[in-house]
């Protein structure tokens, strides 16, 4: 039987490692973390068989779409704690923010020619797809990519999950296979080639030094060529702030996550997914922690295949395994839905049921049609819309009952679906500090049906789930979140 990680392993090209190499290359991507990490693991196994040292590179490149004086704040602040952690124990690490588009290319192919073989983040969406299509292409050493992002291997799924119901009996039928073969906490305490690698200086001509960057977050990203007008939310980027956040949910949100994670003015939701995103904190460890906290005498043979219902399948308190049911069903299948899909970030990638009802109503009459700016700005003749856009404005985040009402209303408000769905990636990608992750485009082309089933008949939406600011009114409690996010009103 096949390794059950060993789905996690893709092999990009069909190059042999290369004798003269001086080490084995990490390129750290997107699960930028030094713990419970597949990537990384896989990379020291690849060092130790080769018996050479590893190499680790951390990069951030300044020319991607939607770079932001947050998004950019948010991952140098990671990775100034990296060059820390890895400073202290002698690791091959190379930490580097490019200034000029090119210059991280060209450091990245210089590094690659010095390597037997490199290894990197999978990742279906973004930058990182594309990157991990086109460089295994070019290069003449092996270019392995291994998936370190849920608990479900990528590989393991043999097509893209119609539905959370469909993919969540998946789920349960791997939950203990994948959880009792976790990823390692520590996987750099197996490297056993220390060696301190020597580089040519040519390697780094040009190329900015990356403390005089980390230390000067502000400055340094001044001088780019990115949106300064989407300012550093107070969030600190690092694992260790990503682990506080997860400590802090446990402690004051997880018991209560199912009766009042719908409720703004409660904020009992984890609010992880920023540090998910970049990869800081491993969902592995998020679940492991979790399960932790089952009432007494609760353990793995508790569990019962469900078929993809969502009670009773951990059976154990009905908070944590709703919050479960979030981490990992909803989380991970917009992972295996990208990446099955190219095309997941366009409308063609929607089910044919939502193609039919698109086409009988695309010509309805739209009462409020709204431009992107006047989108951006809140300015809106809808409260709660407009609060949820302030709070992702100035905060990089939208509380996630709400996400789903801000993305349905602007269906409502846009001449067609495919500006709809344009003006929503835009938004989120470009405020959201969770933005250009796999759960993007889930929760985006949610909106739109994906994942979904019909529902009843109404103009503009046709089939698609209806949602409305007064029912959400009724339904949760939002008097202090639109005192706070009301308050500052649209910027007019
Ligand atoms: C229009 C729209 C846009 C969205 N954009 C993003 C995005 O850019 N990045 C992002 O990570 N999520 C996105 N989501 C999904 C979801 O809203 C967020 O993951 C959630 O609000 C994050 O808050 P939390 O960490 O407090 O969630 P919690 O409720 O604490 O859940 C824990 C984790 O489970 C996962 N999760 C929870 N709900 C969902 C969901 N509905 N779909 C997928 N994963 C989920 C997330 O990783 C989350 O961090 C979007 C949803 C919608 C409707």
């Amino acid at each position: 039987m096949k390794n059950f990680n060993s789905y996690r392993v893709f092999k990009r090209n069909e190059r042999e490692p290369n004798p003269d190499g001086e080490y084995v290359l990490y390129w750290m991507q997107i699960n930028r973390r030094f713990h419970y990490n597949f990537a990384l693991e896989y990379a020291v196994g690849w060092a130790n068989k080769l018996g050479k040292p590893l190499l680790i590179l951390e990069a951030f490149s300044c020319d991607y779409p939607w770079a932001t004086d947050r998004s950019h704040t948010f991952m140098m602040q990671g990775m100034k704690e990296h060059l820390e952690y890895a400073t202290d124990l002698d690791l091959n690490y190379i930490s580097f923010v490019e200034e000029k588009a090119g210059q991280y290319d060209k450091l990245l192919r210089n590094l690659a020619s010095n390597a037997s073989l490199l290894l990197t983040d999978e990742y279906p969406v973004f930058i990182m797809r594309k990157r991990n299509e086109q460089y295994p292409k070019e290069m003449i050493i092996p270019y392995i990519t291994v998936d370190s992002n849920g608990l479900i291997p990528l590989g393991l799924t043999d097509k893209d999950p119609y539905s959370a119901y469909f993919f969540r009996k998946i789920m349960q039928k791997n939950f203990i296979e994948a959880f009792t073969n976790p990823p390692k906490r520590n996987p750099l305490d197996d490297l056993e080639n220390r060696q301190q690698v020597d580089l040519p200086e040519a390697f780094f001509e040009n190329i900015p030094d990356a403390e005089n960057a980390l230390y000067n977050i502000p400055g340094f990203i001044s001088k780019l060529n990115i949106d300064h007008s989407v300012k550093p939310i107070d969030w600190q980027g690092g694992r260790s702030a990503g682990l506080g956040m997860m400590g802090q949910f446990i402690k004051n949100g997880l018991l209560e996550y199912d009766e009042k994670r719908n409720d703004p003015d409660e904020q009992k939701t984890s609010q992880l997914s920023p540090w998910l995103h970049f990869g800081k904190v491993s969902e592995y460890e998020i679940v492991k922690a979790v399960l932790d906290h089952q009432p007494d005498g609760w353990d793995l043979d508790k569990i019962t295949f469900n078929k993809g219902s969502t009670g009773g399948f951990f059976n154990g308190n009905p908070n944590i395994d709703g919050f479960l049911d979030e981490v990992i069903t909803w989380r991970e299948v917009g992972f295996h839905f990208a990446h099955h899909r190219a095309d997941y970030d366009r409308i063609d990638s929607l089910p044919d049921w939502v193609q039919k009802t698109m086409d009988e109503h695309r010509d309805d009459p739209r009462e409020w049609v709204y431009s992107y700016d006047e989108l951006k700005n809140s300015q809106t003749h809808d409260e709660i819309w407009n609060a949820a856009q302030t709070q992702l404005r100035e905060e990089g985040i939208i509380h996630n009952y709400l996400r789903m009402l801000w993305g349905k209303k602007v269906i409502e408000w846009t001449p067609d679906y495919e500006t709809a769905a344009q003006y929503l990636i835009d938004l989120n990608n470009t405020y959201a500090i969770d933005g250009r992750d796999p759960n993007s485009y889930s929760g985006i082309f949610w909106c739109l049906g994906r994942f979904d089933r019909a529902w009843q008949e109404r103009p503009i939406f046709g089939k698609l789930r209806y949602m409305t600011s007064e029912s959400t009114r009724k339904k949760v409690k939002l008097k202090e979140y639109l005192n706070r996010y009301g308050k500052q009103k649209s910027l007019l």
